[in-house]
């Protein structure tokens, strides 16, 4: 696979490169150029000129149409795509074909068919003019694009959350210019093909590879022909990109870290308990921002859980790597760290020895630990990796406060089969996403981001929309 830029419609490779990894197995899979400042100027100027010519005149039916046709060529080149980005992140082919590209495409025809439901998203309300004292006035609200719009993305689902940003961008009809993770330039290469084929007028939808700090993302995000941001990655990277826009007020779109809580109640159904905690800590090797981090169960089962969670996770075999050697450090120093700050290891604990090909890759154990203090790093830093504490609790009130006390609010898990305590506690849990007996169950047009530490904005159904555009208001006096 060849990565390369699209800038105004034309491949282009030139410049500086950097060598691509294959998490499995540690192998050089490729070369990946990075965007200079000239590659990324290059392509804002394309998309300006995008807006001022045929894409900034496409109507709303003729965009849904081209979005349907974006998701028309990854289905066509599914196969490709799935080995691209199993290849790119390590994850197991599997998950690939059947939660990523899947859902890549599903972005693109959940904005087609938004936006044939509701074509240009104008509001029209009749009111008053009371406060004039002449009469009644006709007000109409339109939505306008924002114009030029950067989307910096992740490596841990790069094409689902690539295509979760571009999707309504396209559709609300902003030119976009997205850098995808160094670590995963593939299917972003590959949908960039697509979109050409697709037939997008040029400018429209351009691609820059390359790092972030003092590279190409923050070339593009501290852009004064940047009119938006829209941000999916570390808390600390939100903050420097936010401190980046701030020269030029650019307005931020954020989905950030977390540090999830599952709450366990002694009524729950235990075996859907356990299944769902070890889903939703060790899929992707916990390597998803909606992955359970901090478990708290009611102590009349505690020990059950722990000791059947623990057997599960010994059990689990053809998990995938880490992203990097870089990142495998960083979960390794963290089951160190906890190991220094006191943790009983349930599972887990370190790196696995398989004694083939796959040593030379970014593997570690999956891993279940209890007896930190609440204020524990580990129970408080994000790691990313397939780790959870478990720790017991004894009333409601107690189970909230601890899942609230953390810095980030994404996503929660409340395990219970009792209805009215289900409704009592999902309100009052500090995250922007609480699911009631299941995990990452997605509707997508619900509103997806998090509070505090964990986000800004909300993504998903119109709410996407609502960021990608400008709601001008149109008052006529009768
Ligand atoms: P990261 O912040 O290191 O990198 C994300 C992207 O930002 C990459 O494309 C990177 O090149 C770019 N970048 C880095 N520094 C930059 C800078 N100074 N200016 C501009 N761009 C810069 O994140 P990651 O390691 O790729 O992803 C893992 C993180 O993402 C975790 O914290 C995880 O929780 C979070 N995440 C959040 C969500 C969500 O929806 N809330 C989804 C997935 C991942």
């Amino acid at each position: 696979m060849k990565a390369e830029h699209y800038v105004g419609g034309v491949f282009r490779a030139d410049g500086p490169t950097f060598p691509l990894i294959t998490p499995v197995d540690g192998a050089e899979a490729g070369s990946v150029p990075e965007a200079t400042r000239e590659v990324v100027d290059d392509a804002v100027a394309a998309a300006r000129a995008a807006l001022a010519g045929p894409w900034g005149a496409t109507p709303a039916e003729e965009r849904a149409a081209a979005l349907r046709r974006i998701a028309d060529g990854i289905q066509e080149r599914f196969e490709e795509f799935v080995d691209a980005e199993a290849a790119d992140t390590g994850k197991p082919r599997e998950l690939a074909a059947t939660v990523d590209i899947p859902r890549a495409i599903g972005n693109f025809r959940a904005y087609a068919d938004l936006l044939y439901a509701r074509p240009e998203r104008a509001y029209t309300t009749q009111i008053p003019g009371w406060s004039t004292g002449t009469g009644q006035a006709l007000n109409y609200t339109v939505r306008r694009p924002l114009g030029v719009v950067a989307i910096i993305s992740p490596w841990n689902l790069p094409l689902l959350l690539l295509t979760w940003k571009v999707a309504p961008a396209l559709a609300a009809g902003n030119a976009v210019v997205a850098k995808p993770s160094e670590e995963t330039p593939s299917t972003a290469t590959l949908l960039a093909q697509v979109i050409d084929a697709a037939g997008l007028p040029a400018g429209a939808f351009n691609l820059v590879h390359g790092h972030g700090a003092d590279a190409a993302g923050e070339f593009l995000t501290g852009h004064p022909g940047v009119d938006a941001i829209a941000f999916t990655g570390e808390s600390a990277t939100g903050a420097a990109i936010m401190r980046n826009a701030a020269d030029h007020v650019t307005p931020v779109s954020f989905e950030l870290g977390g540090k999830n809580p599952a709450l366990v109640f002694a009524d729950a159904d235990l075996d859907a308990a356990v299944e769902g905690t070890v889903r939703s800590s060790f899929t992707h090797s916990g390597q998803i921002c909606l992955c359970t981090e901090r478990v708290y169960v009611e102590r009349p089962v505690f020990e059950e859980f722990v000791s059947r969670l623990g057997e599960r996770a010994r059990a689990l075999d053809g998990y995938g790597p880490m992203i990097s050697a870089q990142h495998r450090d960083k979960v390794l120093s963290y089951y160190r760290l906890a190991r220094e700050e006191g943790a009983t290891f349930v599972a887990g604990g370190g790196a696995p020895s398989f004694g083939d090909e796959r040593d030379g890759g970014f593997h570690v154990e999956p891993t279940v630990i209890t007896g930190l203090p609440e204020t524990a790093r580990t129970v408080r830093e994000e790691v990313f990796g397939p780790i959870c504490h478990v720790a017991p609790f004894d009333t409601e009130d107690e189970a909230l406060r601890l899942a609230n006390d953390s810095p980030y609010g994404l996503a929660s898990t409340v395990w219970t089969r009792d209805l009215s305590r289900a409704h009592r506690v999902a309100p009052r849990i500090e995250t922007g996403i609480v699911w009631v007996n299941c995990w990452n169950l997605r509707d997508l047009r619900t509103p997806f981001g998090g509070v505090k530490a964990s986000g800004i904005g909300r993504e998903g159904g119109e709410y996407s929309l609502d960021f990608f555009s400008e709601p001008v208001n149109v008052c006529i006096q009768i």
